[in-house]
């Protein structure tokens, strides 16, 4: 069969980000129900020497729906293909990912709502009966062929679920939605990842890094990153909280936890649009933004903190919003 090119789709990553990654469930900090179902899935699979059933996960950017992936194909044994699903393009690649893993394997897609729909289509088919169809020849001569698949685990990841049809929704066997990690939570990732980076921090600038996180363990670990670059260039393993605060304000994240472009979605509702209303594509536009990246990335937190409020007519600034803005706008 023709061995198609891009599997080289396993993504690699610096090695600092893999062994920040938990390996383990009892690693994984927090979404203790759904660590509990999981190990539950997980069991019973292993104990019927079955592929585990295919699971969804979804929540936003960076909280844990890849590592949990890879922590089932470790605890499975098995073989794990990872790809995002705009790499996708043609229903060969797909075909030859799915025909391509091994028995009781794991594929992983990230952004899955992103899948077009002739593509969710096939997908569908390989879990509704376990095999997919090839057209054989081209023209009158052409047959479809029917080819069975091995069992295997599918593990999608989304942030926006109500963009895959119902039916191939309804094919998971569980959706798993991850939640923003509390402060205690976050605290403890933090304990956990400066340990693996060699940092010796004390409590309260582990503290502030939670508080300034937003409830998300990459952005935490970005953060880590960053004050380890720091450290390193000093050659002293301590730094104080006023040391820590200089770090993020070097890196644009503010008290709460905002990143520059969160107040430039701020500043830009105030003066270009009167505080609003704006409609999301008019404001993505303005600020050279896609909508999605708004909507899904940062709209969720800013809503979250009440900085902004979503109308039938339109994002709009709410006066917390303004206040954090003038005051940064004071503090420059
Ligand atoms: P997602 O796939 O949801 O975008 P990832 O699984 O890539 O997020 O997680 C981002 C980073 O955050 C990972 O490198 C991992 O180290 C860390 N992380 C995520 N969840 C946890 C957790 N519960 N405990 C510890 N670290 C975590």
């Amino acid at each position: 069969m023709k061995k198609f090119p891009n599997f080289s789709i396993v993504q690699r990553e610096p090695a600092l980000d893999n062994a920040l990654r938990p390996k383990s469930l009892s690693e994984f900090i927090g979404q203790e129900r759904i660590k509990e179902r999981l190990s539950l899935i997980i069991n019973a699979a292993k104990k019927r020497e079955e592929a585990i059933d295919h699971i969804l996960f979804v929540g936003p950017p960076g909280v844990g729906k890849t590592t949990l992936a890879l922590i089932i194909a470790e605890e499975q044994n098995a073989q794990i293909k990872m790809i995002s699903a705009p790499a996708i393009q043609k229903s060969g690649d797909l075909i030859a990912l799915l025909t391509g893993i091994e028995e009781k394997g794991v594929i992983f897609i990230d952004e899955i709502h992103r899948l077009s729909p002739s593509l969710e289509e096939i997908l569908y088919s390989a879990l509704e009966d376990g095999s997919i169809s090839i057209v054989a020849g081209k023209g009158p001569g052409g047959r479809v062929l029917s080819l069975k698949l091995p069992p295997f685990t599918l593990i999608g990841a989304t942030t926006r679920p109500a963009l895959l049809s119902t039916p191939f929704r309804d094919r998971f066997g569980f959706i798993a939605t991850l939640d923003f990690y509390t402060h205690e939570e976050m605290v403890k990732i933090i304990e956990r990842s400066q340990k693996i980076l060699g940092l010796n921090l004390s409590y309260e600038s582990i503290y502030e890094i939670a508080k300034r996180s937003r409830g998300v363990p990459r952005i935490a670990n970005r953060i880590l990153k960053r004050i380890k670059d720091y450290v390193d260039l000093r050659d002293n393993e301590n730094i104080d909280l006023a040391e820590t605060k200089k770090v993020l304000e070097l890196i644009g994240i503010d008290e709460n936890g905002l990143d520059e472009l969160d107040r430039k979605i701020l500043f830009t509702l105030k003066d270009k649009f009167s505080g609003g209303p704006v409609g999301l594509k008019t404001l993505a536009a303005v600020l050279n933004e896609s909508p999605e990246t708004i909507e899904s990335i940062y709209e969720p937190y800013l809503l979250r903190i009440g900085f902004i409020q979503r109308t039938s007519r339109g994002r709009v600034i709410t006066p917390l919003g303004l206040a954090h803005i003038m005051r940064y706008h004071h503090d420059q």
